[in-house]
């Protein structure tokens, strides 16, 4: 599984700053509660598309409750305020692409999406009260990379 984020602010040195911490930052409760264990992502996209490869893809990096086992994860610099930019559309579809070819991937997701697999068999969470609620990558990001990606059929739902 593929899943995309946004970092909801920052930028490239900070957040790689942020993630470069072992253990997470205090104000992170939820989080912490469960783990003292610091979140990352296994890649870093900056506005203008640049890719940074943070985290070997076949370690684990915890940037998303449930499915981390099973998923690579790809941050991109921005928020709701700001939108992730076409390059970054291009950049993320092209990387995708790639770890298709390399990877037997089955499903592609927004962070927003991921309550989808909550049910399913997919989902490894043993607290069923950890759980947050997402908005990141946003919408139209993701329906603009899916398009690019059409003819590789990635799922997007365990149904
Ligand atoms: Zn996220």
């Amino acid at each position: 599984m593929i899943v995309l984020h946004y970092t909801d602010g920052g930028t490239t040195n900070s957040i790689y700053k942020y993630f470069s911490s072992d253990t997470i930052e205090s104000a992170r409760e939820l989080n912490k509660k469960a783990s003292p264990l610091n979140v990352s992502s296994h890649y870093l996209i900056d506005r203008k598309g640049k890719v940074y490869h943070l985290v070997p893809d076949t370690l684990f990096a915890r940037h998303i409750i449930g499915l981390n086992y099973c998923s690579i994860g790809i941050e991109n610099i921005g928020s709701k305020k700001k939108p992730l930019t076409d390059a970054q559309v291009l950049s993320n579809a092209k990387l995708i692409r790639h770890l298709t070819k390399k990877y037997k991937i089955e499903f592609l997701i927004g962070h927003s999406e991921y309550e989808n697999f909550r049910n399913s068999k997919w989902w490894k969470e043993t607290d069923p009260d950890y759980f947050t609620v997402k908005e990141d990558p946003g919408k139209d990001f993701l329906e603009k990379v899916r398009n690019l990606l059409q003819d590789i059929n990635l799922k997007s739902n365990p149904e």
